[in-house]
Protein backbone atom coordinates (compact mmCIF):
# COMPACT_ATOMS: atom_id res chain seq x y z
CA UNK A 1 0.00 0.00 0.00
CA UNK A 2 0.97 3.31 -0.89
CA UNK A 3 1.01 4.87 2.62
CA UNK A 4 2.37 8.74 1.52
CA UNK A 5 0.46 11.40 0.56
CA UNK A 6 2.20 11.00 -2.69
CA UNK A 7 -0.09 11.73 -6.00
CA UNK A 8 -0.41 7.85 -7.44
CA UNK A 9 1.11 7.49 -10.87
CA UNK A 10 1.06 5.03 -13.79
CA UNK A 11 4.91 3.47 -14.36
CA UNK A 12 6.10 1.95 -17.60
CA UNK A 13 9.51 0.07 -18.06
CA UNK A 14 9.81 -1.22 -21.09
CA UNK A 15 12.94 -2.64 -22.78
CA UNK A 16 14.93 -5.56 -24.40
CA UNK A 17 14.99 -9.52 -22.96
CA UNK A 18 17.09 -9.85 -19.85
CA UNK A 19 17.94 -5.97 -19.66
CA UNK A 20 16.84 -6.46 -15.85
CA UNK A 21 14.17 -4.46 -16.27
CA UNK A 22 12.06 -6.86 -13.86
CA UNK A 23 14.27 -6.57 -11.17
CA UNK A 24 14.22 -2.53 -11.18
CA UNK A 25 10.46 -2.48 -11.47
CA UNK A 26 10.07 -4.59 -8.93
CA UNK A 27 12.02 -3.06 -6.59
CA UNK A 28 10.76 0.42 -7.21
CA UNK A 29 7.52 -1.14 -6.64
CA UNK A 30 8.87 -2.11 -3.52
CA UNK A 31 10.32 1.03 -2.40
CA UNK A 32 7.37 3.46 -3.14
CA UNK A 33 4.83 0.82 -2.24
CA UNK A 34 2.84 0.02 -5.75
CA UNK A 35 1.83 -2.82 -7.33
CA UNK A 36 4.16 -4.41 -9.87
CA UNK A 37 2.88 -6.39 -13.23
CA UNK A 38 5.26 -8.36 -15.19
CA UNK A 39 3.29 -8.82 -18.83
CA UNK A 40 5.89 -10.93 -19.76
CA UNK A 41 4.95 -13.37 -17.29
CA UNK A 42 1.67 -13.16 -18.94
CA UNK A 43 2.38 -13.46 -22.56
CA UNK A 44 4.50 -16.55 -20.93
CA UNK A 45 1.70 -17.97 -19.34
CA UNK A 46 -0.19 -18.07 -22.58
CA UNK A 47 2.43 -20.00 -24.24
CA UNK A 48 2.83 -22.50 -21.88
CA UNK A 49 -1.16 -22.71 -22.04
CA UNK A 50 -0.58 -23.34 -25.93
CA UNK A 51 1.96 -25.55 -25.63
CA UNK A 52 0.08 -27.90 -22.85
CA UNK A 53 -2.58 -27.81 -25.36
CA UNK A 54 -0.36 -29.04 -28.44
CA UNK A 55 -1.49 -26.19 -29.95
CA UNK A 56 2.63 -25.41 -31.43
CA UNK A 57 4.39 -27.81 -33.75
CA UNK A 58 7.64 -29.09 -32.90
CA UNK A 59 8.64 -26.32 -36.06
CA UNK A 60 7.51 -23.84 -33.87
CA UNK A 61 4.05 -23.36 -36.38
CA UNK A 62 1.26 -22.20 -34.02
CA UNK A 63 -2.43 -23.14 -34.02
CA UNK A 64 -3.51 -19.88 -34.50
CA UNK A 65 -7.43 -20.54 -34.76
CA UNK A 66 -7.17 -22.71 -31.89
CA UNK A 67 -5.01 -20.31 -29.52
CA UNK A 68 -7.97 -17.56 -30.48
CA UNK A 69 -10.75 -19.73 -29.69
CA UNK A 70 -9.43 -20.80 -26.55
CA UNK A 71 -8.27 -17.10 -24.75
CA UNK A 72 -11.32 -16.61 -23.20
CA UNK A 73 -10.35 -19.98 -21.22
CA UNK A 74 -7.15 -18.42 -19.87
CA UNK A 75 -6.98 -17.02 -16.56
CA UNK A 76 -3.82 -15.13 -15.53
CA UNK A 77 -3.29 -14.18 -12.44
CA UNK A 78 -0.81 -12.74 -9.85
CA UNK A 79 -0.32 -14.42 -6.33
CA UNK A 80 2.24 -11.91 -3.95
CA UNK A 81 3.53 -14.54 -0.84
CA UNK A 82 6.06 -11.93 1.15
CA UNK A 83 8.99 -10.57 -0.83
CA UNK A 84 8.44 -13.22 -3.79
CA UNK A 85 5.34 -13.31 -6.83
CA UNK A 86 3.95 -16.32 -8.21
CA UNK A 87 2.43 -16.22 -12.02
CA UNK A 88 -1.42 -18.34 -11.84
CA UNK A 89 -2.96 -20.17 -14.92
CA UNK A 90 -5.71 -21.34 -14.46
CA UNK A 91 -5.43 -20.91 -10.46
CA UNK A 92 -1.73 -22.99 -10.79
CA UNK A 93 1.35 -21.83 -10.20
CA UNK A 94 2.98 -21.28 -13.35
CA UNK A 95 6.14 -19.64 -11.78
CA UNK A 96 8.66 -22.10 -12.61
CA UNK A 97 7.21 -23.20 -15.53
CA UNK A 98 7.10 -20.13 -17.86
CA UNK A 99 10.52 -19.35 -17.26
CA UNK A 100 12.06 -22.34 -19.02
CA UNK A 101 13.94 -22.30 -22.32
CA UNK A 102 10.89 -24.41 -23.92
CA UNK A 103 8.91 -21.47 -23.26
CA UNK A 104 11.28 -18.80 -23.69
CA UNK A 105 11.97 -20.02 -27.30
CA UNK A 106 8.19 -19.97 -28.16
CA UNK A 107 6.95 -16.56 -26.63
CA UNK A 108 8.20 -14.12 -28.77
CA UNK A 109 5.72 -15.79 -32.06
CA UNK A 110 3.16 -16.10 -29.48
CA UNK A 111 3.10 -12.64 -28.54
CA UNK A 112 2.75 -11.88 -32.29
CA UNK A 113 -0.42 -12.62 -32.69
CA UNK A 114 -2.86 -9.23 -32.51
CA UNK A 115 -6.15 -11.16 -31.07
CA UNK A 116 -4.24 -12.47 -28.27
CA UNK A 117 -2.21 -9.06 -27.73
CA UNK A 118 -5.74 -7.24 -27.53
CA UNK A 119 -6.88 -9.52 -24.76
CA UNK A 120 -3.89 -9.00 -22.51
CA UNK A 121 -3.66 -4.95 -23.23
CA UNK A 122 -7.06 -5.15 -21.99
CA UNK A 123 -6.07 -7.38 -19.02
CA UNK A 124 -3.08 -4.73 -18.24
CA UNK A 125 -5.10 -1.75 -18.58
CA UNK A 126 -7.72 -3.15 -16.05
CA UNK A 127 -5.12 -3.85 -13.57
CA UNK A 128 -3.69 -0.11 -14.03
CA UNK A 129 -7.03 1.58 -13.63
CA UNK A 130 -6.11 2.84 -10.46
CA UNK A 131 -2.81 3.65 -10.63
CA UNK A 132 -0.12 2.83 -7.88
CA UNK A 133 1.41 0.87 -10.82
CA UNK A 134 4.50 -0.48 -12.25
CA UNK A 135 4.46 -2.41 -15.06
CA UNK A 136 7.25 -4.13 -17.11
CA UNK A 137 6.90 -5.23 -20.68
CA UNK A 138 8.04 -4.58 -24.48
CA UNK A 139 4.95 -1.54 -25.37
CA UNK A 140 3.81 -0.78 -21.98
CA UNK A 141 4.33 2.85 -22.68
CA UNK A 142 3.63 2.48 -25.98
CA UNK A 143 0.17 1.01 -26.08
CA UNK A 144 -0.66 -0.28 -22.89
CA UNK A 145 -0.14 3.15 -21.23
CA UNK A 146 0.52 5.68 -23.41
CA UNK A 147 -0.63 8.28 -20.76
CA UNK A 148 2.35 6.90 -17.94
CA UNK A 149 3.64 9.53 -15.88
CA UNK A 150 6.84 7.68 -15.74
CA UNK A 151 8.43 5.67 -18.90
CA UNK A 152 11.63 4.06 -18.91
CA UNK A 153 13.25 2.29 -21.89
CA UNK A 154 15.97 -0.27 -20.82
CA UNK A 155 18.93 -2.14 -22.67
CA UNK A 156 22.37 -2.97 -22.38
CA UNK A 157 24.18 -4.87 -25.28
CA UNK A 158 23.22 -8.72 -26.22
CA UNK A 159 26.41 -10.30 -24.59
CA UNK A 160 25.64 -8.68 -20.72
CA UNK A 161 22.03 -9.53 -21.05
CA UNK A 162 22.99 -13.24 -21.87
CA UNK A 163 25.21 -13.27 -19.28
CA UNK A 164 23.15 -12.12 -17.00
CA UNK A 165 20.54 -14.52 -18.05
CA UNK A 166 22.42 -17.17 -17.86
CA UNK A 167 23.34 -16.31 -14.18
CA UNK A 168 19.59 -16.08 -13.63
CA UNK A 169 19.01 -19.44 -14.90
CA UNK A 170 21.84 -21.60 -13.47
CA UNK A 171 21.08 -20.01 -10.34
CA UNK A 172 17.09 -21.95 -10.49
CA UNK A 173 18.83 -24.86 -11.72
CA UNK A 174 17.80 -24.63 -15.30
CA UNK A 175 20.18 -26.53 -17.96
CA UNK A 176 21.64 -24.13 -20.64
CA UNK A 177 24.16 -22.62 -21.74
CA UNK A 178 25.65 -18.88 -22.62
CA UNK A 179 25.20 -19.50 -26.64
CA UNK A 180 21.84 -20.96 -25.96
CA UNK A 181 20.71 -17.67 -23.99
CA UNK A 182 22.40 -15.25 -26.03
CA UNK A 183 20.92 -16.75 -29.44
CA UNK A 184 17.29 -16.82 -27.48
CA UNK A 185 17.54 -13.34 -26.26
CA UNK A 186 18.94 -12.05 -30.06
CA UNK A 187 16.11 -14.51 -31.59
CA UNK A 188 13.42 -12.85 -29.41
CA UNK A 189 14.26 -9.03 -30.01
CA UNK A 190 14.32 -9.57 -33.53
CA UNK A 191 10.91 -11.12 -33.12
CA UNK A 192 9.66 -8.73 -30.98
CA UNK A 193 11.19 -5.48 -32.85
CA UNK A 194 9.83 -6.55 -36.07
CA UNK A 195 6.37 -7.49 -35.62
CA UNK A 196 3.45 -5.66 -36.70
CA UNK A 197 1.07 -5.46 -33.70
CA UNK A 198 2.62 -3.24 -31.16
CA UNK A 199 6.54 -4.07 -31.68
CA UNK A 200 9.49 -3.21 -29.09
CA UNK A 201 10.20 0.01 -29.27
CA UNK A 202 11.01 3.26 -27.40
CA UNK A 203 7.93 6.19 -26.76
CA UNK A 204 9.24 9.52 -27.95
CA UNK A 205 8.83 10.28 -24.05
CA UNK A 206 10.60 7.50 -22.56
CA UNK A 207 13.98 8.42 -20.92
CA UNK A 208 16.68 5.64 -22.27
CA UNK A 209 18.70 3.64 -19.71
CA UNK A 210 21.81 1.33 -21.42
CA UNK A 211 22.49 -0.23 -17.96
CA UNK A 212 25.44 -2.38 -19.32
CA UNK A 213 28.04 -1.57 -16.78
CA UNK A 214 25.69 -0.46 -14.19
CA UNK A 215 25.28 -2.19 -10.67
CA UNK A 216 21.83 -3.34 -9.66
CA UNK A 217 22.08 -0.73 -6.34
CA UNK A 218 22.92 1.74 -9.13
CA UNK A 219 19.89 0.72 -11.66
CA UNK A 220 17.79 1.01 -8.30
CA UNK A 221 19.01 4.56 -7.36
CA UNK A 222 18.88 5.67 -10.63
CA UNK A 223 15.02 4.58 -10.83
CA UNK A 224 14.57 5.74 -7.93
CA UNK A 225 15.78 9.48 -8.61
CA UNK A 226 13.88 9.56 -11.55
CA UNK A 227 10.08 8.84 -9.96
CA UNK A 228 11.42 11.46 -7.44
CA UNK A 229 12.06 14.23 -10.19
CA UNK A 230 8.57 12.73 -11.40
CA UNK A 231 6.54 13.14 -9.16
CA UNK A 232 7.80 16.65 -7.91
CA UNK A 233 7.27 17.97 -11.60
CA UNK A 234 3.82 16.74 -12.02
O1 LIG B 1 9.76 -9.90 -20.21
P1 LIG B 1 10.02 -11.30 -20.74
O2 LIG B 1 11.38 -11.45 -21.35
O3 LIG B 1 9.71 -12.36 -19.76
O4 LIG B 1 8.95 -11.44 -21.94
C1 LIG B 1 8.86 -12.62 -22.69
C2 LIG B 1 8.35 -12.30 -24.08
O5 LIG B 1 6.99 -11.85 -23.99
C3 LIG B 1 9.06 -11.20 -24.85
O6 LIG B 1 10.21 -11.68 -25.54
C4 LIG B 1 7.99 -10.74 -25.81
O7 LIG B 1 7.91 -11.60 -26.94
C5 LIG B 1 6.72 -10.92 -25.01
N1 LIG B 1 6.23 -9.67 -24.43
C6 LIG B 1 5.52 -8.82 -25.22
N2 LIG B 1 4.98 -7.69 -24.71
C7 LIG B 1 5.13 -7.39 -23.41
C8 LIG B 1 5.89 -8.24 -22.57
C9 LIG B 1 6.44 -9.37 -23.11
O8 LIG B 1 5.37 -9.07 -26.42
N3 LIG B 1 4.55 -6.31 -22.92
Amino acid sequence: MNTTTQPLITIAIDGYSSSGKSSMARQLAKTIGYRYIDSGAMYRAVTLYAMQHNMISDDLAIDEQSLIAALPEIDIDFQVDGERQYTLLNGVNVESDIRSMAVSNRVSPVSAIPAGRHALVKMQQQMGQQKGIVMDGRDIGTTVFPDAEMKVFVNASAQTRAQRRLSELIEKGVATTYEEVLSNVINRDHIDETRAESPLRKADDAIALDNSTMSIEEQNQWLLNLYNDTIANL
